[in-house]
């Protein structure tokens, strides 16, 4: 395997343990890829030091063509296939009828109903029968983020939640990558640092909030699908 620097080299092992760690205490373990620069630094650990761990996306039917790309640049470095579940047609469709292509941008409650359909309920099929699912969130990210713990009782998903990212700046991942030579979106290059949902996602300046591109025309959101969900009192609670 590449040579990591030698700081760097620290931050990986110990996500590492703690993904190895995730898969002796809680057995089945997955992990939900969103395709961002964290997802390449744990598909690369995962694949290559904790293969028992199974990978999966949510394909919601609006990704960016790029998106799609990367998925297959991945599998082909690997020789790995990443699992993709896909929205039920019958909830897009009702949706779909109801609200109009595009109806997300009308409220917030109409986009979370979108994110609802196409996201959340293909991610809870996902999980189904994992004991403990991983995510790339780091406490830098945003301020809901910087709540989060490195292993949660996940309430809402019933399961437990592994962040091995957690204490890992937007420069660390980067430079893993790029030690590594992985493949990552094409988007990350033209003013994309966080990237979902073509319609839902647009370039940011050079400065802003690094998620100030998605859902940009939402006043005071959170910026949050669904999956993250946490207030200042806690959603999710520590693990005894
Ligand atoms: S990000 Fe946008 S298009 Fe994608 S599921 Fe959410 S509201 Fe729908």
């Amino acid at each position: 395997m590449t040579e990591l620097p030698p700081a760097l080299d620290g931050l990986a092992a110990r996500s590492v343990d703690a993904l190895r760690d995730a898969v002796v205490r809680h057995g089945k373990v997955c992990y939900a890829s969103s395709l961002g620069p964290e997802s390449i630094v744990l598909t690369d650990m995962i694949w290559m030091q904790a293969p028992s761990i199974e990978i999966f996306t949510v394909d919601t039917g609006r990704l960016y063509p790029q998106s799609h790309e990367l998925i297959e640049r991945l599998q082909h470095r690997y020789g790995r296939r990443i699992k993709i579940y896909s929205p039920e047609a019958t909830a897009v469709e009702s949706w779909i009828e109801r609200h109009g292509i595009n109806g997300f941008r009308d409220g917030r409650e109409q986009r979370l109903g979108c994110c609802a359909a196409r996201k959340i309920a293909p991610f809870r099929r996902a999980v189904a029968g994992f004991s403990a699912w991983v995510t790339g969130i780091r406490t830098d990210q945003s301020a809901s983020r910087a709540l989060a713990r490195s292993i949660e009782w996940d309430d809402i998903h019933r399961l437990h939640k592994v962040s091995p990212l957690l204490d890992w700046r937007d420069t660390d991942v980067w430079a893993y990558i790029h030690a590594r030579a992985l493949p990552y979106h094409r988007l990350h290059d033209a003013g994309y640092p966080s990237i979902g949902c073509a319609p839902c996602t647009r370039a940011i300046q050079p400065g802003d909030d690094p998620r100030s591109g998605r859902w940009w025309w939402e006043e005071g959101s959170s910026r949050e699908c669904g999956l993250h969900p946490r207030r200042l009192d806690a959603l999710v609670t520590a693990e005894p």
